[in-house]
């Protein structure tokens, strides 16, 4: 077989599990956006999932993001933000990006919707939650939720859509299961009471390649999905 066949092999294999998590959780395959992660993997495995449909991919790095968005410009791809981003980065990824789902700060939202008003874009941003209290981790811890999803509301440019949850990496999927699901209650209680518009997190970004169907039965409308789709990383990351 050829490489490129194990790839479009793989893809199918993922949105055929992801169809079926979704159905499961009652809604159609279509409520769910795969987010192919293609940090590490060169620019021409991207355009080889690309011919076979997917055309939302993840990067962890903007510099990366950038540089393989830049050799594909010829393909109508969004690329997606999902790694920890630097202040000083924020006008790049901001005007480069189609979402940025790393938001984990307060002054990172507003310096994302200043960048984005300046240069005329309008990037969808999700708030990134911190529900382990992991100190390896990024993220905004629940205390500092609120004030960050009520300026949300006072973007000009930028788009608050949802958020985003990073959970402990635990072998099983099940025990993963909690994390997702208490996204999924915080959203509802922060549009409940009045905290933010339904609209502003209807997006809950959760799931990776090993519990991504957990992620699915438990709402996820968007996950991040790298090994499954393109194989073993050629050199680990850091978060
Ligand atoms: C790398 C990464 C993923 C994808 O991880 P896989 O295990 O390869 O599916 C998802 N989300 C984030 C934030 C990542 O950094």
């Amino acid at each position: 077989m050829t490489p490129d066949h194990d790839l479009a092999q793989r893809l199918a294999d993922v949105r055929a599990r992801l169809a079926r998590a979704a159905r499961r959780s009652g809604r159609l395959p279509d409520a769910v956006r795969l987010i192919a992660v293609s940090k590490t993997y060169p620019a021409d495995h991207v355009r080889l999932a690309a011919a076979a449909g997917q055309l939302d991919f993840g990067e962890n790095r903007v510099q990366e993001g950038l540089q393989k968005a830049e050799t594909l410009r010829d393909l109508p791809l969004r690329w997606h933000l999902i790694g920890h981003l630097q202040s000083n980065k924020a006008r790049k990824a901001a005007t480069s990006f189609h979402a940025v789902h790393s938001v984990d700060r307060l002054e990172l939202l507003e310096t994302l919707d200043r960048a984005a008003a300046e240069a005329g874009c309008t990037p969808d941003l999700l708030v990134q939650v911190d529900l382990a209290g992991e100190a390896t981790k990024h993220g905004l811890a629940l205390e500092g939720l609120r004030q960050v999803l009520a300026a949300g509301a006072r973007c000009r440019a930028a788009r608050l859509v949802g958020l985003m949850l990073l959970p402990p990496f635990l072998e099983d999927p099940e025990q993963v299961r909690p994390y997702f699901r208490h996204l999924r209650e915080l959203r509802d209680q922060a549009v409940a009471e009045g905290v933010v518009a339904s609209e502003m997190v209807r997006e809950l970004s959760m799931g990776m390649s090993h519990d991504f169907e957990v992620a699915v039965e438990e709402g996820a409308t968007m996950v991040r999905v790298g090994t499954a789709i393109f194989g073993q990383r050629p050199r680990p990351v850091a978060g």
